[in-house]
């Protein structure tokens, strides 16, 4: 779509990538199964498709429709979110290379750096990228290749200042990943506050259902862009076809689902900052988390995560054992509400290291259910 530039979020969500079918005229583009392309010659393809590793018109459609919604030039959609970071990070890095990564980046991309790339001859070095004054020291310690930042971060809701951190980054030499899984583009836009490539687990809100694992790379540079185009067709972690659909229908919701996750999960830390029974509520919407200024400010939203803190461990386990609508699980993002006890679930990977996450803590994924029975749910497992 020629004028997608021009368009605004939610247009480009339901629209880019997403003509009519040039035959049929059939609205929503057909699903493209096929693995391979007939050729009118040898190497006379129609389209540019050869085989599905290398392209799928599906799959195409999706990366057009995300790299229109994070405003960047190129995007690439890849089998999950790993796979993505494992590709981008291998076209970035080579060997001596170092990553300086947030003090509580998702733990699964702390483990790929530092037990994949590791033997290869790739560091990791742990900094709290949200405070600018450690980021300084650290860039002033070593110049790292990659700095890589999750705003708001996984669970405790740290905020970064992304366009700061793009600034000093940018002048030791790094480039500067964000991963956008949290805020989504519907909310915040790094690559026009200066990051270079953004990430995602569409697994999370893009896809938005809970019904497809997924990931992307979105950048706006060329070199960048070839070089973890090269990773994708090379080593193949590919979405599929049926994958890449699901994740362009769950993006073209995406604007009025993160809106609704916002105003529920509003709610909740609203609620519950003062309730005795909670020691303390992490969510950037609320006036009192050190991070709000700077989220309200780079974020149209302050999105669906919300996480609290019980006065014990053990109150923690309870509370996530006891809540009927919040299903207890992994991931996030989905419609349907979740909650999650990082130190023996998602986090179990990093306990004991600097990224790990207190006992005590419990982080919800707010879905877009009534607020009513969200509410009512949290209270009593309050209770239990
Ligand atoms: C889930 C997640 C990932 C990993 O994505 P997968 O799709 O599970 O491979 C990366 N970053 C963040 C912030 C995530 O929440």
């Amino acid at each position: 779509m020629t004028t997608s530039a021009a368009r605004q979020f939610d247009s480009l969500a339901v629209h880019a990538g997403q003509d009519p079918d040039a035959t049929t005229g059939a609205v929503i583009p057909p699903v493209h199964f096929s693995s391979t392309y007939a050729q009118d010659g040898i190497g006379t393809l129609r389209d540019g498709y050869e085989y599905g590793r290398a392209g799928n018109p599906t799959r195409t459609a999706l990366e057009r429709q995300l790299a229109a919604i994070e405003g960047g030039a190129f995007g690439l959609s890849f089998a999950s979110g790993l796979a993505a970071e494992d590709a981008l990070l291998r076209a970035v890095l080579s060997p001596g290379d170092e990553v300086l990564i947030g003090n509580d980046a998702y733990g699964g991309t702390y483990r790929l750096i530092s037990r994949l790339l590791g033997p290869w001859g790739v560091s990791v070095r742990v900094a709290d990228l949200s405070d600018p004054a450690a980021v300084e020291v650290a860039l002033a310690e070593r110049a790292p290749r990659v700095v890589w930042v999750e705003t708001p971060s996984n669970p405790l809701l740290r905020v970064t200042d992304i366009a700061s951190l793009a600034q000093s980054a940018h002048a030791a030499g790094a480039i500067v990943v964000v991963d956008n899984t949290f805020a989504t583009p519907a909310l915040q836009r790094p690559l026009a506050l200066g990051a270079d490539v953004v990430v995602h687990s569409t697994t999370k809100y893009l896809g938005g259902h809970s019904d497809v694992v997924g990931g992307a790379v979105i950048t706006s540079d060329a070199e960048i862009h070839e070089q973890t185009r090269f990773l994708q067709f090379a080593a193949g972690a590919v979405s599929g076809p049926l994958d890449a659909w699901l994740t362009t229908r769950g993006i073209k919701t995406l604007g009025i689902r993160m809106q609704r996750h916002s105003q529920n999960a509003q709610r909740i830390a609203d609620t519950f900052a003062h309730d005795a029974r909670v020691a303390r509520v992490f969510y950037p919407g609320l006036t009192s988390h050190p991070g709000h200024e700077i989220a309200a400010e780079q974020m149209s939203g302050f999105g669906g995560i919300v996480s609290l803190e019980l006065e014990s461990g053990e109150r923690a386990r309870r509370f996530a054992e006891s809540t009927r609508l919040f299903t207890l699980a992994e991931s996030l993002g989905g419609v349907e509400s979740l909650v999650n006890y990082p130190d023996a679930m998602t986090h179990a990977s990093v306990r004991g290291t600097e990224l790990a996450v207190p006992e005590t803590i419990v982080r919800l994924s707010v879905g877009i259910e009534a607020i009513d029975d969200l509410l009512d749910d949290i209270d009593r497992a309050l209770d239990a």
